[in-house]
């Protein structure tokens, strides 16, 4: 019993343990063993990777790194759409026991310096665009390479270098990649990837999630892969989250690792060439953030195409509504399975994953094995069945920390090791898990973090605000919105649409206050200052319904 606690839940022991010297030859086994069955396809061109032509370029790319300076705990940072340079790059820095930081390409030159300046890359890979991000770049003097995906201009005088020229400048070709990797890392301290979460409060943070992390990723998949291969035969999945967020990275280092299925992959959303990549590749799972099961529910694109391959939608990464899963059963005339995961990049993907033999209309699923949960109230008393709380979670997909902030580590991370998700939820007799709310500010937009704090940091830098407060209304499509609630400062002229247009110039695209802008006399706070969020929540519902 954990913790003396048995309201504590446990998701029960692997069946095989992974026993790999690093995550580096963790990879090198299963891209080897992978060989040359298909395991990348570019659903826009068609071109296709085997496991082996995954693995030859990223032990190129480590041999290439490790001449050009890298070493053990090095950054290197990616802005880069999904392609397949993404893989080779992130492996190759993986298997020397370097970090790989990759950035959102749709920051704006004020997010990605702040991301920057958590993760303080060595090198920086830059595709065609993000080059107009590359001013900046040059200034960061922790960035010694920018190295160009697309570009073949050059300027020897500056840290610039185009990818070609870097790889047949620097390859060591003495380095052995594969000894390297053999040699034992500490797995529970050994950082292979950041991303950037705000977590429960306020601006991004980078997410430290370590070897052990990553081969627990692994090791839960891998025991899930073989019921779908039984259920389905040969998989093939669609993925279409960025690279740079932890759901679409992982999907792919899982569909690598996995060996048994093939990833075909888009970098951005088009709805027709979405559909027509279904039928082309016989796609029978998808794993995507709600906003695009709302799309399969309505489009009338769906009757053009022959989808009847697809099987199983997994929906992640912010909540999908009864209804929704409802109309699009209906649309596939109940022939398909729709399950949901749930996770956050603190325990570096899914800690519940639904079941096909268990699941339960509008559940999560159940725990994933090695993780312990439990349901705590404002208290912090563990709560038995059928009782809401704060979902908190503990086991080795518990990131290490926030890189370089240990006040909201701690604060995340209890002394116990208990990860405080921030989502209020509850699990029923059979212990399968529901989220009914968040407790967090975070807003999700898309499934993309908006995360308040910033937003009104960002709004207090207008002379004409004097106070504001964020926070995210329902939508259908997008799952929430950002919504401003302003305070003016006196003697002022300030429209709506002035402030959305201040935030549209100063933020990337998921955090436009597409939810609208009110103005106020005062944000409600309470006695140390901190925003009483669900009031202004109430004021939200309260106005809206006097319209
Ligand atoms: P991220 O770290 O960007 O993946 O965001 C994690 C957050 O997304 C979680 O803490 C939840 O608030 C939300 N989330 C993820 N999956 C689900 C789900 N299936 N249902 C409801 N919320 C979810």
């Amino acid at each position: 019993m954990v913790d003396n606690d048995p309201n504590v839940i446990y998701g029960g022991d692997f069946e095989e343990k992974l026993q790999f010297a690093s995550l580096g030859e963790l990879l090198i086994q299963h891209f080897t063993d992978g060989g040359e069955k298909p395991a990348l396809i570019n659903g826009a061109t068609g071109e296709t990777w085997s496991f082996r032509e995954i693995l030859t370029p990223s032990s190129k790319l480590a041999r290439v790194l490790y001449g050009a300076g890298i070493r053990q705990n090095d950054v290197v940072s990616i802005l880069a759409e999904n392609r397949f340079e993404f893989t080779a790059i992130s492996y190759g820095t993986i298997l020397l026991n370097a970090i790989l930081a990759p950035v959102n390409t749709t920051y704006t030159e004020r997010e990605l310096k702040h991301s920057l300046d958590i993760s303080r890359p060595k090198f920086m890979f830059v595709s065609k665009v993000c080059e107009n991000k590359i001013s900046l770049l040059k200034k960061l003097s922790y960035i010694k390479r920018i190295i160009l995906l697309d570009n073949n201009d050059t300027d020897e005088n500056t840290k610039i270098i185009p990818y070609k020229k870097f790889i047949n400048k620097f390859e060591t070709t003495s380095f052995d990649v594969e000894k390297y990797a053999s040699q034992k890392v500490n797995l529970s301290e050994q950082v292979a990837l950041i991303f950037m979460s705000s977590g429960t409060t306020g601006l991004p943070k980078g997410c430290l999630l370590t070897h052990l992390n990553i081969f627990t990723c692994v090791a839960i998949n891998l025991e899930r892969v073989p019921l779908g291969k039984e259920l389905f035969g040969n998989v093939v999945s669609l993925s279409i989250a960025p690279w740079f967020h932890s759901m679409g990275f992982m999907a792919i280092l899982l569909s690598a690792t996995t060996r048994e299925f093939s990833m075909v992959y888009l970098d951005k959303f088009e709805p027709e060439l979405y559909l027509q990549c279904i039928e082309k590749y016989k796609v029978v799972t998808i794993q995507v953030a709600p906003p695009l099961v709302v799309f399969l529910a309505k489009t009338p694109l769906l009757n053009k195409y022959d989808l009847s391959s697809l099987k199983v939608i997994f929906s992640g990464a912010a909540p999908l509504t009864q209804e929704t899963e409802d109309q699009v059963k209906e649309r596939f005339n109940n022939e398909i399975i729709v399950l949901q995961g749930y996770g956050q990049t603190e325990a570096t993907l899914g800690v519940l994953y639904g079941s096909v033999s268990a699941g339960k209309p509008g559940s999560v699923g159940e725990l994933a094995k090695g993780v312990y949960a439990k349901i705590v109230d404002e208290k912090g008393k563990s709560l038995g069945p059928n009782k809401v709380g704060e979902l908190c979670v503990k086991g080795p997909l518990v990131m290490k920390g926030y890189l370089n902030n240990n006040a909201a580590t701690k604060e995340t991370i209890d002394k116990n090791s208990w990860l405080h998700t921030g989502d209020l939820g509850y699990y029923d007799e059979d212990f399968q898990f529901f989220i009914v709310d968040r407790l967090k500010e975070l807003i999700k937009y898309k499934a993309f973090q908006v995360p308040p704090a910033e937003l009104e940091a960002l709004l207090l830098k207008n002379p004409k605000i004097k106070d504001v407060g964020v926070i995210g209304i329902p939508d259908e499509v997008a799952g929430e919105l950002p919504f401003a609630f302003v305070v003016k400062q006196p003697g002022v002229e300030l429209t709506e649409e002035e402030v959305k247009d201040f935030v549209v110039k100063n933020a990337s695209d998921a955090k436009w206050l597409r939810g609208g802008v009110k103005f106020i006399d005062e944000i409600p706070k309470n006695p140390s200052g901190k925003i009483l969020r669900r009031d202004l929540r109430d004021l939200y519902k309260n106005t809206k319904s006097k319209l």
